[in-house]
């Protein structure tokens, strides 16, 4: 009985124990958030910049991998656009083309010595699905300004990027604003299918002049709203890295033959021995991990957070497993704590009556920053078994998973400052970009790459990306200049961080 007695004790001191240091993390763990002055923000006739928005998304700028000369009409229109829109840009930045139709703006700097920075947008937009035409709420390409909100295709992706860039730059000329170091302002007219045209060509080239930048800022994650349990304020996330990109050719021969004579045993056909080593690939995915950004975006946005979320991520050194496997339960966490694993294509047979000798199967993996390509070949022959019939091998056209970039650099200060200036409440957090970017092909030319978007998004605006009903609205977009103004100022003002 007394033994008992003791254990218990024991146990309830170490319960205790728990409480306390659980309570004690919760408490202690400090908000990252920046304080700063608030900033008043730069006055913008916003009906006057939302019909230029619109004017740009009518002109159906959709880029083709096959042809590179597909709507240069539009392009070119665009260009003129800009020009009209934008004299003192115009007047004052050297542009010139990259790729045929890609734009390059440079501002030149006070200061020569100094490190240059980039901002990025694009020029070209995806199409719209087949069918889905008659499902939009305005035309899909009519730019229309309706119900508070610019409409159609490229509205928010990418030129409300882009023609927001241009309206913050307009007006700091017109303030008399010269940056301290050089900024290129760069648009790319092929991001849509990889941007190898442009983005690729204008990183080659700064290579080979051994042009180094301090930053590029390029489109990115976003600031969401509602969409992260627990954060009841918004959230601008700042995409320090990209994931790679790799799919993954698998082949499985065997002896073709009539279906009438079928092998006899099991997994000797080729079909079914893809089928097996499919199967075990599906079950066999990447761990989800809390590490690398992931988990520094969690530390960032914990002290944010309602209470009972706060305690959780607070206390990861005890509650990593159930958080783990809670956000590995959901598409969009789990691609962000994992290297991805997607079953996309599979072909084999011509007939109903002929045994083929050939399988294929296409698996399309995104690579977390910290994995490699190669490390995914392995995986996926891993996961087959020592000895299975199936090849595996990298499709052209992978790319590793970017670098992470600095939160302790001044471009990553710049947009802190800048958000935390004309938004006070709300907070500001890295995180991982999961689709691909212009931005991709400036790691060795940029010392650090920043992937972020000043567009809001809530729970049902996701789907709008690429989908039907684009849109941004004009509340946001005016912000959106107000962001560029204010972030060029923070970047490359008189005052702005010097990098080292
Ligand atoms: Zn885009």
């Amino acid at each position: 009985m007394k033994m008992v007695k003791k254990i218990l004790l024991a146990l309830i001191a170490l319960l205790l124990a728990v409480v306390i240091a659980v309570v004690a993390k919760t408490l202690l763990t400090p908000s990252k958030q920046i304080s700063v002055p608030k900033i008043t923000p730069i006055a913008v006739d916003t009906n006057a910049a939302a019909s230029r928005l619109g004017a740009a998304v009518r002109l159906q700028t959709i880029s083709s991998s096959s042809d590179p000369e597909a709507n240069a009409d539009a392009f070119k229109a665009l260009h003129a656009h800009l020009q009209a829109s934008f004299p003192k840009v115009h007047a004052t930045l050297k542009r010139e083309a990259i790729g045929n139709y890609g734009l390059l703006y440079t501002w030149q700097g006070t200061d020569k010595t100094a490190k240059p920075i980039a901002i990025f947008a694009h020029q070209d937009v995806v199409p719209i699905a087949p069918g889905t035409e008659k499902d939009w709420a305005q035309p899909p390409f009519s730019g229309a300004i309706a119900d508070g909100f610019v409409w159609g295709r490229g509205a928010w992706d990418n030129k409300g990027n882009l023609m927001s860039q241009m309206e913050a730059i307009e007006t700091l000329l017109a303030s008399g604003f010269t940056p301290r170091q050089t900024v290129y302002v760069f648009f790319g007219h092929d991001e849509e299918i990889g941007g190898l045209r442009g983005a690729k060509t204008l990183a080659e080239r700064w290579k080979k002049e051994s042009v180094k930048l301090d930053f590029v800022l390029d489109e990115g994650t976003l600031i969401v709203e509602g969409i992260l349990k627990g954060l009841e304020t918004p959230a601008a996330l700042v995409g320090m890295a990209e994931k790679g990109y790799v799919t993954v050719l698998l082949t499985a021969s065997a002896t073709p033959g009539h279906s009438s004579m079928p092998p006899p045993s099991p997994r000797q056909s080729a079909i079914a021995m893809m089928s097996a080593a499919l199967s075990r690939l599906d079950d066999q995915q990447f761990p989800v991990q809390i590490r690398g950004l992931a988990r520094d975006m969690f530390d960032t946005l914990a002290p944010e957070m309602t209470l009972v979320n706060r305690v959780v991520l607070s206390n990861l050194w005890l509650t990593k497993p159930i958080v783990e496997s809670q956000l590995a339960k959901s598409a969009s966490t789990a691609a962000m704590l994992r290297t991805t694993t997607a079953l996309t294509q599979l072909n084999a047979g011509v007939r109903d009556n002929v045994l083929p000798g050939k399988a294929e199967a296409s698996v399309n993996y995104r690579v977390l920053p910290g994995d490699t390509t190669e490390q995914v070949v392995k995986h996926t022959l891993a996961a087959f078994g020592e000895g299975a019939p199936v090849s595996a091998t990298k499709k052209e056209g992978y790319s590793e998973p970017s670098k992470i970039s600095r939160m302790d650099a001044p471009g990553y200060h710049a947009i802190a400052k800048t958000i935390r200036g004309l938004h006070p409440t709300m907070v500001v957090a890295p995180s991982l970009m999961l689709g691909g970017t212009d931005a991709r092909h400036f790691d060795d030319v940029a010392d650090n790459v920043y992937r972020f978007s000043p567009v809001r998004a809530g729970p049902d605006d996701l789907s709008r990306f690429h989908g039907t009903n684009e849109r941004i609205s004009l509340s946001n977009y005016s912000e959106m200049i107000q962001f560029y103004a204010e972030f060029l100022r923070a970047a490359a003002g008189p005052s702005s961080t010097k990098s080292p």
